[in-house]
This record gives C-alpha cells, structure tokens and sequence, in this order.
C-alpha cells in the first residue's frame, strides 16, 4: 500500500505535538480536543481579506486542503459595500477599482462575479471646495497641468520598476526615495500630477511629508496607466462585495468566519493553532501557515513572535483611514464636498479630517472619507465628521443640518511605515527574508502596497513557495 507522503507528514505531525512537546510547554495540547475539533490542513490562511482570500481560492483549486480565518463575519477586509435596508441600493464604502489585468479578470471569472470598466466620474455631481478647518470656500484651488505632471511622474517613475511587484529595493537605497513627497514633487516638476496622485493616495497620511518610496507604492504605475486608459474595473453590478461573498461559498466549510485565533506554535514540525470559533474552541493542525493580517505587534499577541520578528514589526507605524455614510446632512444629492487647504502647497488639505463628503448614489445618503496621520478613537472622528458638515452651515458655504450615521468603518491600520533609516539600514530585505521560516508565510499591504490586484500578484507569486514540500 501508498501512503501519501502528506499523510505521514500529517501523522508525524499530530503525535509528535501530542506526545513529544512538554504540555506545560505547549499553550496547545492536541489531547485536549475531541477528534470533530481538531481541523487539519495543508494551510491555515489568517486574515480574510483582499490577499487571505485570494490565496485559499487559489490554494484550493491547487489541490491544497486550507482553512481561511477572519475575525468579521464575513470575508472581504477593506471591502465593503454599504446595502439601504429601505430598497437594496448599494454603495462601495471601501475598495471601488482594480486593473484591467488577466490575474484580476481569472480571479473574477474564477468567482463568476461579472466586471466592467469605470472611469470613477459620477455625472451631475459639483464638487465645492472646502477649507475644513474652516467650513470656508476655498477660492483658488490649485491646478496644475496634469498631463505635464503626470508624463514627468510616469519618466521618474521607469528608474524604480522594480518597485511594482513588492519592495524589492536596491541598496544603497536610491536617495530621491527616502525624500519627502513634497520635496520629490518639486524636484522632478510634478505639480500638475498633485491632483490626481493626492486622490489615488488617500491614506497615506501627510501626503507632502510621507517618504517617496511609499508615495510611489501607494500610486504605482499601473494605477497611472489604467487611468489614462480608462480601463479600470469595478463589478458589473455594483457590487464588490459579491466577489467575497462567491469566495466564501467556494470555500464552504473552509472558512471560519468570526473566529479568533487565541495562540500558535510554531515549534513543531506542523504548526498548531487554538481558535475561538462560534461552535466553541478548535484546534488546527496546519503544515504552514499564511498570516495576510497587518503585521503590527499589537496584532499579532497570538502568535510566538521571535525576537526578529518582533524587532522588524515593531517598527511599523501605521495611518488612520475612516469612512462613513451620513444621512440628514442638509448637502444637496448633487453636490461632493471636498477638502483643500485654503493656505497649503497644491491646495493640499490638513489633516486629520474629511477628504471628502459626496454623493453616495442612494439619495439623501453621502459619502465621507476621512484620515489621520495616526490612529484616532472612533468617537473622536465620529465627532470631527458632524462637526465639519456643521462647520458648513456656520461659515455660510451650505445650510447643513446635524448628520446620522447609517454606516461608519474603521480601516485603521492603514498603509504600515517604517523610518527612513530602517529603510536605508535594509528593514525590507529583512522582512522579505522571513518568508518561510517556521513553516510560516507573509502577504498582506504590509509586504507590497494597499492594492488589491498587486497583492493578488503578489500572493499569487508566493504560492510556489508554500507549496513546495506540501
Ligand atoms: C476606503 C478604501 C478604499 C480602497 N480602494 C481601493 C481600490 O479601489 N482598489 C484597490 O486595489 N485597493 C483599494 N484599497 C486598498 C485595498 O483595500 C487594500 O490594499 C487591501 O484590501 C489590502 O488587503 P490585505 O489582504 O492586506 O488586508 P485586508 O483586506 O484589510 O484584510 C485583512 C483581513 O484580516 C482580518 N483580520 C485582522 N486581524 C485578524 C485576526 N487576528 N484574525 C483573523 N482575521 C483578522 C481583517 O478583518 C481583514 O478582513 C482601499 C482601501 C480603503 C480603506
């Protein structure tokens, strides 16, 4: 008789968790569970999300047997289609687009979620613009000649191609990356392109004063070139959250919704992971894992963090990103509110505050986005929201009345940073350098850029990798 390999690894794996470790050494004892709760698998993902999803859907169809956790009831991270209970309308509250690319199209097709292309306009809005320190009307809002802009941005852009598929740097890293966005945008002339780079980098936090390196991950080249393309995807439906949806129905009992992982070992041959689950504790049994979750230290309490990595993820710091659906706030359905800096370089807003509060597309509902250069309390932007549609009315720039919340979502953390010098003193080769080690993988916006279709790419390139050996 064959028996196949993985089986035996699988088998070495249980008895040597339940007989070799020590059980006051292990925060796990696989003889603590009934056989229905101990899950074993090929790969445990964490982190239900953009990336997490996108690798169990994949892993899956590869053969693999996965187990896909998520904290929320339901899969999706950043995406989030707002749905009024009154009639079904929806709106993408979160993610909206993705590029035109054969790996997003599979991906899709994959799901049987239908795209089509958007050009982001929204027809018969106005925008005003704001001060929303003030409530004021800004009256001379900057504009440059962005064609200008962004043909020197796409040139200066060429020199760091590497920089599309993960942070890949070169060492010494290239000093003009290390430079403040703002000083690298008069530098290579690249005013005119403020207008448009500033909207595609929302979240980056202080946009002028962010190191360039991130400037440029979070704008990347293809999102220029789709732009200028007008080949932008959204879901034919208006619906981005279907895409998740399908996933967590392909994955059926392979995701675990609602489920927090409470500890892992790694220091086994197999790793072993206690998860509180709605149907009571489990305990999984993975040959790797893949944790696609931000990886701040704070985050990842579960886990048996060595002293490399809790050095390199301590040194992270991340951005506040927030958004909200408001009813009653007086703003007629045609007209978007957006922020500007009455007195700043390029008419670039202070934050913390709104980005914007516009038109949802379900009448009498808008739409606001608001950031921080660190994570505020959720009471605190809350607050600062109601307060900058009323500021509105007191400045005399619309007759705004005191708004509700249908929806509010923090996407904090967002866009995770490292100092200038952990950058120069190699922090990304480092963090590249952990890819397998404890049987452990890493994906995520950490590891690339907060973009969906270049963390699929991303994902998708590290499969090879954690199969090999499965
Ligand atoms: C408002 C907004 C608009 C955006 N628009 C776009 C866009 O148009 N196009 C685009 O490409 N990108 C967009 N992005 C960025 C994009 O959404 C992110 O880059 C992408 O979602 C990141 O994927 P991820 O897998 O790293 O993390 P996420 O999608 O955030 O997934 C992480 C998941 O892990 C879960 N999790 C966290 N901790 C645990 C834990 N301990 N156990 C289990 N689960 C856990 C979270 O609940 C979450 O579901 C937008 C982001 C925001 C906030």
């Amino acid at each position: 008789m064959r028996i196949l390999p993985s089986i035996v690894l699988l088998w070495a794996c249980i008895s040597a968790a339940a007989t070799v470790l020590p059980e006051r050494d292990s925060k796990i004892n696989i003889a603590d569970f009934q056989p229905k709760d101990i899950i074993s698998r090929d790969v445990c993902i964490i982190g239900g999300g953009a990336s997490g999803t996108y690798a169990a859907i994949r892993l899956q169809d590869l053969g693999k047997s996965v187990v896909l956790l998520e904290r929320k009831p339901k899969l999706g991270g950043h995406t989030e289609t707002y749905t009024d209970p009154a009639n079904g309308a929806m709106t993408e509250t979160g993610l909206v687009a993705w590029y035109d690319s054969d790996l997003v199209k599979n991906f899709f097709e994959r799901l049987n979620v239908p795209l089509t292309t958007t050009s982001f306009v929204s027809s018969g809005v106005t925008t005003l613009p704001v001060d929303f320190r003030t409530g004021k009307v800004v009256a001379n809002v900057f504009s440059g000649n962005a064609s200008e802009g962004l043909t020197n941005y796409v040139t200066q852009y060429q020199k760091y191609t590497y920089l599309e598929d993960g942070f890949n740097l070169t060492y010494p890293v290239p000093a003009d990356l290390l430079l403040p966005f703002g000083d690298y945008i008069k530098k290579y002339n690249l005013a005119g392109a403020v207008p448009t780079l500033y909207i595609f980098a929302n979240g980056i936090g202080e946009f002028l004063k962010q190191t360039t390196l991130y400037a440029l991950k979070l704008v990347n080249l293809a999102t220029v070139l789709n732009l200028e393309a007008g080949s932008f995807q959204t879901t034919l439906r208006h619906d981005n959250s279907a895409l998740y949806e399908s996933a967590a129905s392909v994955l059926s009992s392979n995701v675990l919704l609602s489920s927090n992982v409470i500890a892992v070992d790694r220091s086994g041959e197999c790793v072993k992971l206690l998860i509180a689950t709605s149907e009571g504790l489990k305990c999984i049994i993975a040959k790797k894992i893949l944790l696609s979750i931000p990886p701040l230290v704070e985050n990842l309490g579960f886990l048996d963090l060595d002293a490399t990595e809790k050095a390199l993820f301590g040194q992270f710091s991340s951005a506040g990103y927030y958004v909200a659906i408001l009813n009653n706030t007086g703003i007629p359905d045609n007209i978007e509110v957006r922020n500007f800096g009455a007195d700043t370089p390029y008419s670039v807003p202070v934050l913390p505050g709104p980005y914007f509060i516009q038109p949802s597309g379900i009448p009498g509902l808008f739409s606001v986005k608001y950031a921080s250069q660190t994570p505020m309390p959720d009471e605190v932007v809350k607050a600062d929201i109601v307060s900058a549609v009323l500021k509105l009315r007191s400045a005399g720039s619309l007759n705004t009345t005191t708004p509700g919340f249908v929806f509010y979502s923090t996407h904090t953390p967002f866009e995770l940073t490292v100092p200038i010098d952990a950058i120069e003193g190699g922090f990304y080769r480092n963090l590249y350098a952990l890819q397998g080690l404890k049987n452990t993988f890493w994906t995520g916006a950490a590891w690339h850029a907060q973009d969906s279709s270049k963390l699929w790419a991303f994902t998708e390139k590290l499969l090879g990798e954690i199969i090999a050996g499965l």
